[in-house]
């Protein structure tokens, strides 16, 4: 009988995306990315509870290392983004021909397995099932059992009772590599059966309902990815850091640049906090984005990092928030979230890549979406807009420092009262230190903001920002549901190691819809990084309006770009190649950088005809390894 492992769910960040510009031809991708983007999303610290319950999130900083090609960032022209716009993923839709069901029951396309998309001989499989009508009874109550094949024949792999998913706390019942299918391939029953030993009653009137057979294919296991296929995890020892990251992939390939970039952001958190760490961190490189990019959990982080990061950030700046969190906690074991996101992306100097917080948030102030220090935001910092709550913590932090100098800042830090809420500490600790109430200060750091002066292309660049990141969040609720933050597929990464599993956080949804919308959005986040924020807003706002018509039969068809990009990722991909980045390489010519076998990349110059029209610029030699690129 396979041992339960009851994994902690962690919680991730979200990413974003951004588009392509459109215009004169050559302006439609920004510039070359650089190979060896370092580029990474948003991590959240998940606070490492066994428990069952959804972790709090902590929010995280995310970096990319910065492209070879660095400009300043100069602010773009955007909206504020509506809130975000992500919808919930949804739960598998019923579609019951018949009257749907008054008592609890369970439905075939309720079920989701993991990996995903497909499935390999050898993969350790995980199940998740959305019981229907799970709230008519106590959810502890409710029983799942999970059997391999189907009527008498079946076998018991496992059971578990319906508890929150993730950040967002779906119900569900989670079985965590429940399903050892080595040595088998091809079709495979799996049943899953409701209340077993049919203890619920009322509510739960129809048995016949509660037993549902559904069909795994397993492919062979030599058709696996090439970035899985004979994968293992390893390790690089530095002396802050314990670097993992598996064979075969953009980790591998670009390690050399990655460990200078991973000791200097940690070097830099120590230098600036002036504390050193005790131990060693262990920075687990993921072959995917979940979330904003990774997620953060005691001294251990897990940061993506692959060639089409789309849900941006530079690797230095996420490398040194997340020690900054490590090492703060030397300063007070209990510190209210405000100020440890706060000093984390001061010390990073910058959320997502440097950036001079002052200006900013002026211009956050100026747009009128600044968020008043009251006592819902500072005790429930994380449900805050994500990229305005950080950088006006952030610059908060600063402005302390700046008004009082370092050593009362830190005293105060030190010396926080240990009782109340965040709030409470935070407001009593100022009175103490700074002889201010909470109400003072920030009608002060509001008058000094306003006499800040103003800058339009940060103006820009902040409204961008948020503008991408919603539209990443708003992708992967719709395209990668396992990548949306509120219900991330984060299985533990310590047990996935142990056991050298490298699907799990390697598969991931790879079809042309999701490289295109990937790649679209890649473009966005290297035009914000290199400050040309039109080209980012532009960009962005084609992602949107393909993401607003998602349920219809050609939703690339509404967009120029959009439609030409789709089709030549068709082709690319029909040929056995996986695009990852693009680059402008002449007036009418880009160039899209593709894996033809992993971890390699080579490059493929598409033409832009005089109508925008784009096309392969020579003929593409079939990759005959090509359909081990992807998992479709
Ligand atoms: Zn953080």
């Amino acid at each position: 009988m396979p041992l339960k492992k009851r994994v902690r769910p962690f919680l991730v960040a979200v990413f974003f995306l951004l588009t392509i510009a459109c215009g004169p031809v050559s302006d439609l991708i920004t510039r070359p990315t650089p190979i060896s983007q370092l580029q990474l999303a948003l991590v959240t610290e998940v606070t490492p509870t066994e428990a069952v319950v959804p972790p709090t999130i902590a929010a995280t900083a995310t970096h990319t290392v910065a492209p070879t090609q660095t400009s300043t960032p100069v602010p773009t022209e955007t909206h504020t983004p509506a809130p975000t716009n992500t919808a919930e993923p949804t739960v598998p839709p019923t579609a019951e021909p018949t009257a749907t069901p008054n008592d609890i029951y369970l439905n075939a396309t309720d079920i989701r397995f993991h990996p995903a998309p497909c499935q390999y001989s050898g993969d350790s499989l995980s199940v998740e099932v959305f019981v229907e009508n799970w709230n008519r009874f106590d959810p502890k109550t409710i029983e799942v059992a999970l059997y391999a094949g189907s009527g008498d024949e079946r076998t018991f792999l496992d059971n578990t009772i319906v508890s929150p998913f993730g950040i967002g706390g779906r119900m569900q019942a989670t079985f965590y590599w429940a399903w050892d299918t080595t040595n088998l391939e091809g079709p495979q029953d799996l049943t899953i059966v409701l209340d077993p030993d049919d203890r619920l009653i009322e509510g739960d009137e129809d048995e016949a309902n509660n037993t549902v057979t559904t069909t795994v294919l397993l492919q062979p296991d030599s058709v696996r990815p090439g970035n899985e296929a004979g994968g293992t995890w390893e390790t690089v020892e530095t002396d802050c850091c314990s670097i993992l990251y598996t064979t075969n992939t953009a980790a591998a390939r670009d390690i050399d640049t990655i460990v200078p970039i991973i000791n200097d952001a940690v070097a830099h958190a120590e230098a600036d906090l002036n504390i050193q760490l005790e131990e060693k961190i262990q920075i687990n490189l993921l072959n995917r984005v979940l979330g904003h990019g990774g997620f953060a959990s005691g001294t251990t982080m897990s940061i993506t990092y692959i060639d089409r990061q789309y849900s941006g950030g530079q690797l230095w700046s996420v490398i040194a928030h997340e020690t900054s969190h490590i090492l703060d906690r030397k300063i007070n074991a209990k510190r209210p979230t405000l100020l440890t996101e706060g000093l984390a992306v001061y010390v990073a100097g910058g959320h997502f890549k440097k950036e001079p917080l002052v200006t900013r948030i002026a211009a956050v102030l100026d747009d009128g979406d600044f968020i008043p220090f009251d006592e819902t935001f500072v005790n429930n910092f994380y449900d805050a807009q994500h990229e305005i709550s950080y950088l006006q913590a952030g610059a908060l932090v600063q402005y302390l420092i700046e008004r009082n100098g370092e050593e009362t800042f830190f005293r105060f830090l030190r010396t926080l009262p240990e009782e109340g809420t965040h709030y409470e500490r935070i407001r009593d600790g100022l009175r103490i230190q700074y002889q201010l109430s909470f109400e003072e200060l920030e009608t002060e750091w509001r008058a000094w903001l306003e006499d800040q002066p103003k800058n339009e292309l940060w103006a820009d660049d902040i409204r961008n920002t948020v503008n991408f990141y919603d539209t990443v969040r708003r992708y992967q609720s719709f395209y990668d549901q396992d990548a949306y933050f509120l219900s991330a597929w984060l299985p533990s990464i310590r047990q996935t190691i142990s056991d050298n599993n490298v699907a799990e956080f390697t598969r991931h949804p790879a079809t042309p819809e999701n490289v295109t919308l990937e790649l679209m959005l890649v473009e966005a986040e290297n035009a914000l990084q290199r400050g040309e924020q039109d080209k980012s807003t532009d960009m962005i706002n084609r992602v949107n309006q393909i993401l607003d018509r998602n349920e219809l039969p050609d939703p690339f068809a509404v967009d120029p770009v959009a439609i030409n990009l789709y089709q030549i990722v068709q082709q690319i991909m029909a040929a056995g190649y996986e695009p990852q980045f693009m680059e402008t390489t002449g007036v009418n010519e880009i160039t899209i950088h593709a894996i033809d076998n992993w971890p390699t990349l080579t490059t493929i110059p598409i033409e832009i005809g005089n109508f925008g029209d784009w096309k392969l610029a020579e003929e593409l030699v079939p990759n005959d390894d090509g359909r081990f690129v992807s998992c479709n």
